[in-house]
């Protein structure tokens, strides 16, 4: 039994912000109660939460973990280890891993590997096609069996209108969300960041925001045609964002996340190092500000982090010749509360329904404080400083460009199955 007593509970389902002592027993919440009415009995494990903020655990919608099959980059202990210092306590894990997850028997592998070596809930995603190749739609059913929560071919989009319209046909009959990694390949070829003046400045090639929006608008009309769930990952443009606002004005069942790096840089901040280098990539000041604009006006459905770590070996290239992607679980919160927190710019009921009750009703789940709800919490504070320290990680992979960043709050104890976890 663990008493998490004193503590000032955010819980966006209830509507709740209030002091609040809750006993975890194992697996479960066993009690939820005004503060000191639940007496401490022997045996009990305290967590003092006294200036803490408690929060039900942090969903991230988002991940990759590398394993199988790039495990110098990461592995599932590693990057599970990094997403519970970052306060997260379920992460679900993109499918583009060696080999690619597109069927149960992978699905089986990483859910056998998360019971042995994970700190957190590890959620597969399975691809839409196999291989992620956009031919021939996956073993979506038996990979459902299996446990996958979602499908997306992420790193790239579903290849055709035809297959993207075959996959959600499918996933609507098995009441799973189709993620989409919303890219319109002619237009991105050969692009490493986004076109502008900077992209001319560096000597880069850039991709226009449409390379997004015209792929959310085909995903949209897709999502009307078949009345699936359709969810729009890393959304970085403000054309796909006024497309989902009207999607869901008019009633589609169409979600979307946002990035960190994306509320919180744009293509001005772009050096010439490949920690600046992602897909979507950092976009123009107007798309910032119409992101920030969609995650106070409820938007956008989730913060996901899009971890996405790479080995020095890999990174440390050409800009032009580095992968896509950056490491985010540990900056992921504390670059909320800076942004959108300590601005004014959100609440933070609505910043922690960003990261737990927003992602779970995108996966058609639950996430709140309450009587037999599993036993996951997210502990943080809002005013701690701290700096972010790469060389600290512990994810295996250093690509991140907020190394050294200074921070006001963050991550203080992640609590999975009644268990607290080490920071
Ligand atoms: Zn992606």
């Amino acid at each position: 039994m663990l008493l998490v007593k004193n503590g000032r509970v955010v819980d966006p389902a209830r509507n709740t912000d209030t002091s609040l002592d809750i006993l975890l027993d194992g697996e479960r919440i066993a009690e939820v109660a005004p503060g000191g009415k639940i007496s401490a009995s022997d045996g009990f494990e305290i967590f003092d939460a006294s200036g803490l903020i408690v929060a039900p655990g942090f969903i991230d919608l988002h991940a990759h973990l590398r394993e199988p099959g790039q495990e110098s980059s990461e592995t599932i202990e590693t990057g599970t280890r990094a997403a519970a210092r970052g306060g997260f306590t379920a992460v679900c894990c993109m499918p583009n891993t060696k080999p690619v997850n597109d069927s149960a028997s992978v699905t089986r592998f990483i859910l056998d590997r998360a019971k042995a070596a994970a700190s957190v809930r590890v959620w597969p995603i399975g691809a839409a096609s196999v291989g992620s190749k956009g031919e021939a739609i996956a073993e979506i059913a038996a990979m459902k069996q299996a446990g996958i929560v979602a499908v997306s071919d992420d790193g790239r989009p579903i290849a055709t209108a035809k297959l993207a319209r075959q996959v959600m046909d499918y996933c609507r009959s098995l009441d799973i969300p189709v993620i989409e990694h919303a890219e319109d390949v002619s237009l991105a070829a050969g692009a490493v960041m986004r076109e502008g003046v900077t992209s001319t400045r560096l000597g880069l090639a850039g991709m226009p925001a449409a390379a997004e929006s015209v792929c959310v608008a085909r995903d949209v009309q897709l999502a009307e045609l078949t009345g699936a769930r359709v969810h729009i990952a890393h959304l970085s443009a403000k054309g796909s964002l006024e497309q989902v606002r009207s999607a869901k004005q008019r009633g589609l069942r169409v979600s979307c996340e946002v990035t960190p790096h994306h509320f919180t840089l744009i293509d001005e901040d772009v050096q010439y190092d490949s920690r600046y280098k992602m897909n979507p990539p950092l976009a123009a000041r107007e798309d910032r500000d119409a992101l920030l604009a969609g995650l106070a006006d409820g938007t956008v459905d989730a913060i996901a982090t899009d971890h996405a770590p790479h080995e020095p070996a890999l990174k440390d290239v050409e800009f032009d010749r580095a992968p896509f992607g950056i490491t985010g679980f540990e900056t992921a919160l504390s670059l909320a509360l800076e942004q959108l927190v300590h601005s004014g710019r959100i609440s933070l009921l609505r910043m922690v329904e960003l990261f737990t009750s927003g992602p779970a009703r995108v996966l058609g789940l639950e996430c709140t404080i309450a009587p037999d709800q599993p036993a996951d919490l997210t502990i943080f504070s809002i005013d701690r400083s701290w700096t972010f320290r790469v060389a600290e990680s512990a994810s295996k992979s250093r690509n991140s460009p907020f190394d050294g960043r200074s921070f006001q709050g963050g991550p203080v104890a992640t609590v999975v199955g009644g268990r607290l976890l080490p920071q």
